[in-house]
C-alpha cells in the first residue's frame, strides 16, 4: 500500500502556477523527503496532501483515500507540522500537550508522557510557552505532531530556524521515532545534508515540477555526485 500517491498535481494561485504537474509516491513506513529551493512548491504540495489546500487539478491519495473526497478520513490518519507554527503562549508546554492529547486519546496521560519524551524539554515543560526559545517551541510542536502516532506525519521544514544542536536532536528524534513506530514520514527541506541523513527516498522539486525521485544513493550515482547537493545542481542544470 502506498502511503501517498501524487499524480499530475497542479496548483494555480491566480495567474501563477505554483505546481505544474507533480507526481511521486511515498511507500508506507519510509521517511520521504521533498527537497528543493525556496519557492519550489514544497509547502504547497504538503498543504494539499494535508487536506488544507485544494489542488487545481491532478489527484492525491493518502493510504488509498482521495484527499478531496475523503478529507475527514484522511485527517484522522495524519498529523501535520506547518513551517511556521505557534503554540498557545499562555499555556505551559505540558498543558499544551495535554490539551492536544485530549482530542485524540482515551489515555491522555500516556500520550502526554510520550510527548514529554519526544520533546526532551524536561522541567521546562512546566513553564509557559511564551518563555521558550524558538527551538524549544519547535521541539514542542514536533512532540505534538508525533505523540499522536499518526499513520502519516507530514513535517514542513522540521528543523527550520533551529541551531545546529537542536537541529541534530530533531533529526535524531524523527529518525528514531519513524523506526520505532514504523510510521510514514513525509518531510520537506532545503537542507540536502539533512535529507541525506534522514530519508530513505527523496523527490527533487524545482519550479513546481518533480525532476527526480529515488534514494539518496541512487541519485548520487545517477549524477556521479558526491552528495545530494551536487546531484541537485546537476539535475537542475545548475551544476
Ligand atoms: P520555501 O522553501 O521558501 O518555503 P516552498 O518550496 O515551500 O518554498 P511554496 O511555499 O510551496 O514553496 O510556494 C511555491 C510558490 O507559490 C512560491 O512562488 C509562492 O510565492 C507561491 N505561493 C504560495 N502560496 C501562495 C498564495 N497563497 N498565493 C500566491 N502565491 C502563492
Amino acid at each position: 500500500m502506498k502511503a501517498v500517491e501524487v499524480k499530475g498535481l497542479t496548483k494555480r494561485f491566480g495567474d501563477f502556477e505554483a505546481l505544474r504537474g507533480c507526481s511521486f509516491n511515498v511507500d508506507e513506513g519510509e521517511v520521504f523527503g521533498l527537497i528543493g529551493p525556496n519557492g519550489a512548491g514544497k509547502t504547497t504540495t504538503l498543504r494539499i496532501i494535508a487536506t488544507l489546500l485544494r489542488p487545481t487539478s491532478g489527484s492525491v491519495k493518502v493510504f488509498g483515500l482521495d484527499v478531496e473526497r475523503r478529507a475527514d478520513e484522511v485527517r484522522r490518519m495524519i498529523s501535520y507540522l506547518p513551517e511556521e507554527a505557534g503554540a498557545y503562549g499562555n499555556l505551559s508546554g505540558e498543558e499544551y500537550l495535554r490539551f492536544i492529547a485530549s482530542f485524540y486519546s482515551e489515555d491522555v496521560e500516556e500520550m502526554v508522557e510520550e510527548g514529554r519524551r519526544i520533546s526532551g524539554l524536561g522541567e521546562r515543560l512546566r513553564d509557559r510557552i511564551k518563555t521558550y526559545s524558538r527551538g524549544m517551541v519547535r521541539r514542542l510542536l514536533l512532540a505534538r505532531t508525533l505523540m499522536t502516532s499518526p499513520r502519516l506525519a507530514i513535517l514542513d521544514e522540521p528543523t527550520s530556524g533551529l541551531d545546529v544542536i537542536y537541529a541534530y536532536e530533531v533529526r535524531r528524534l524523527v529518525k528514531e521515532y519513524a523506526e520505532e513506530r514504523g510510521i510514514t514520514i513525509l518531510l520537506s527541506s532545503h537542507n540536502m545534508l539533512e535529507v541525506e541523513y534522514l530519508c530513505d527516498r527523496v523527490a527533487l522539486i524545482d519550479g513546481g515540477v518533480i525532476i527526480e525521485e529515488g534514494s539518496p544513493g541512487e541519485l548520487r550515482e545517477r549524477y556521479g555526485a558526491e552528495n545530494l547537493e551536487e546531484a541537485f545542481m546537476e539535475a537542475t542544470g545548475r551544476g
